[in-house]
């Protein structure tokens, strides 16, 4: 995690911090689990306070995919598409959240230390990119490694917490990214169901998107490694843990000019 504080003086001021979570999947990873059944990301404000990491849940949160690297052809293409669009569809049914998803893109989310991948995304708030790290053209350095490889998948966020006048500190989530190492893509069956499918790889990846960390209960699709089990989507923590990211927890009422690049 990292906090860089941008403000702009002593009246208003807003300051990011990024965080990404990396999967190991199949493949086990040392976790650092949760003994519960969901565990929420926090931030700490400036006044010391800690907060749960959400994104406003009242806002329709736009999302474009780059599936270039998910096949030679249209159709395969499409197919991963419409494993992000019913992956969105599961997490919108979790959170209440509306998700739209507003085209395809070319983009590889990718951090660097002076302009890092969120002020660059001004095409939608999450994006979903297939990565291939064996090319500079196609690489991130925003995926984790596994061991001696790369994990199969990171999810993360962009946390703004901001100032204005008197007012406490207040944060929100507002741009997401996911990244899927398509050298990888053989370990994931298409579509969802069980074992260790890519609908179940994509709703893990989303889920730390939107503020899920991993958990220790192998029965929860936030266990670090997708499993071959008969869990076909989210189970009883982890949708506990996104309806404690959702609208039923209130809007986080974020002022425009927070993140104010996208309508
Ligand atoms: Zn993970």
């Amino acid at each position: 995690m990292q906090a860089r504080v941008g403000g702009a003086g002593a009246l208003l001021a807003a300051a990011v911090a990024v965080v990404s979570i990396s999967a190991s999947l199949p493949a086990v990873s040392p976790a650092t689990a949760a003994s519960g059944d969901y565990k929420l990301a926090t931030q700490s404000l400036p006044d010391g306070r800690t907060v749960v990491a959400r994104w406003n849940p009242c806002q329709t949160i736009t999302y474009r995919v780059n599936a270039a690297l998910t096949g030679s052809t249209t159709s395969q293409r499409n197919a991963a598409i419409r494993d992000v669009q019913g992956a969105f569809s599961r997490v919108s049914a979790a959170t209440g959240v509306t998700f739209r998803y507003v085209g395809t893109t070319t983009q590889i989310p990718l951090n660097s230390s002076v302009n890092r991948w969120h002020t660059r995304q001004n095409s939608a708030e999450i994006v979903v990119a297939w990565v291939g790290q064996t090319r500079s053209s196609t690489r991130t350095n925003l995926l984790g490694r596994s061991g001696s490889g790369y994990a199969a998948g990171t999810g993360g966020y962009a946390f703004k917490y901001w100032k204005s006048g008197s007012d406490p500190w207040r944060g929100a989530s507002g741009r997401g990214f996911v990244v899927l190492d398509a050298a990888q893509n053989g370990k994931f069956r298409a579509g969802f169901g069980s074992g260790p499918t890519r609908g179940a790889l994509l709703l893990h990846e989303i889920g730390h998107s939107l503020g899920l960390l991993h958990v220790g209960a192998t029965s929860q699709l936030m266990y670090p490694t997708v499993l071959s089990r008969s869990t076909t989507g989210f189970a009883s923590g982890d949708l506990a843990g996104l309806r404690r990211l959702g609208s039923s927890a209130g809007c986080v009422t974020t002022p425009g000019w927070v993140w104010s690049d996208l309508s």
